[in-house]
């Protein structure tokens, strides 16, 4: 995610965190201050919300290590002031695999809980519910409720919460319909969104209930939205989207040569073809990149993506959109018999969903006199 941190890795996986979060924590070191708190009172809340933070992660590793155990695997855990965000390099389809993926990030606080519990109460010995008068209660009671807390906020059923997962994954097993698990789980979701959103506003007059309220609602949108346009990709070939019309470009040819090709269409990313085959990926952004370090001068080949690799044009759209979400290519070369033949952007495929749907709506046309009802 851009503007983030790299704080380190655990089992290979990057844990980034998020410029934002620095709000949070200069907006707690404002709060306490203005409390009139001491420099050690600022502190300790400080440290307070980096062990929130902390049980964050450990909640992520957790839907990290599950899916590993399914084979997949997680490219980065960022860390953003809602929450942590796990990005998984696809996401299980088999309900049963989402289900024990998305239970694993609040089983981990649940864990956390429980631990900071047994030790309370082995701590305080007979006066369990009296810990006051242990040094630093205070602090683990807190957080053993804000633990309970993560556990309540994210089984909430809806996307993008654990808990819409969760609900989608049941339904989808007990259904054997996942599009239409993911409508149903999308649909409550939004509904509870509302609901949220109007206690946030006129109830409770809470700003960040309205913000929890709208991140849901875009959420399930958005979750909608992907698997609905990956079910309707199943079973068409990358040739019924592929961009036809189209330059390439030269290993050796200059920077200049790739601006005003650039310039003179719509295309953004060239494909780099090399005695008729393709040897690389040229995307805008590497152009612009390249311009602001060096100008024109450059060559193509020094500038391209070689790791992109082609798809073949009998390929499936919905496995072929997989790997462009999973990869870093914003447009892949469409190959027929190692021959260039044509390009899959995110863009066309959008282009393409928009013909499907509208094909969708199409209003039957009026039956013809008398034969009304011969259907
Ligand atoms: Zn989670």
């Amino acid at each position: 995610m851009r503007w983030s941190w790299k704080l380190g890795s655990v089992a290979s996986i990057g844990i980034y965190v998020h410029w934002t979060f620095l709000l949070v924590i200069g907006w707690i070191v404002m709060m306490r201050w203005t409390e009139g708190a001491t420099a050690a009172g600022v502190l300790e809340s400080v440290v307070f919300v980096l062990a929130i933070f902390g049980c964050v992660v450990l909640h992520e590793l957790g839907h990290a290590l599950a899916a590993k155990h399914y084979g997949i695997r997680t490219r980065d855990i960022t860390l953003l002031p809602i929450g942590g965000l796990a990005r998984l390099e696809r996401m299980p389809e088999e309900p049963i695999q989402e289900f024990w993926v998305a239970l694993a990030g609040p089983a981990v606080n649940v864990l956390i809980a429980a631990v900071l519990l047994v030790f309370l109460l082995a701590a305080a010995g007979a006066t369990a519910f009296d810990v006051s008068s242990l040094e630093g209660a205070g602090f683990l009671v807190q957080l053993l409720a804000v633990n309970i807390f993560l556990v309540l906020f994210n089984m909430l059923p809806a996307f993008p919460m654990d808990g819409g997962r969760v609900l989608r994954a049941v339904i989808a097993h007990f259904s054997g319909d996942y599009v239409g698990a993911t409508q149903v789980a999308a649909s409550i979701g939004q509904v509870m969104a509302i609901l949220f959103g109007i206690a946030g506003l006129f109830v409770l007059h809470n700003p960040f209930l309205i913000f929890i309220a709208l991140f849901v609602y875009l959420g399930a949108q958005e979750e909608a939205h992907m698997v609905e346009m990956r079910s309707a990709f199943r079973g068409v070939p990358v040739r019924d989207a592929m961009m036809t019309r189209f330059r390439a470009l030269q290993p050796d040819d200059t920077l200049e040569v790739a601006t005003s090709e650039l310039l003179a269409g719509a295309q953004q990313d060239f494909p780099v073809v090399e005695g008729g085959r393709v040897v690389g990926l040229l995307p805008r952004l590497n152009v612009l990149k390249a311009l602001a370090e060096g100008g024109t001068d450059g060559r193509v080949r020094d500038h391209m993506q070689a790791d992109c690799g082609t798809v073949e044009d009998t390929e499936m759209l919905d496995a072929t959109l997989r790997r462009m979400n999973e990869g870093s290519c914003p447009t892949l070369p469409v190959v027929h018999a190692g021959q260039l033949v044509g390009l899959v952007t995110l863009e066309n495929v959008g282009e393409l969903m928009m013909i499907h749907s509208a094909l969708k709506q199409r209003k039957p046309r009026p039956a013809a006199r008398g034969s009304a009802d011969r259907a």
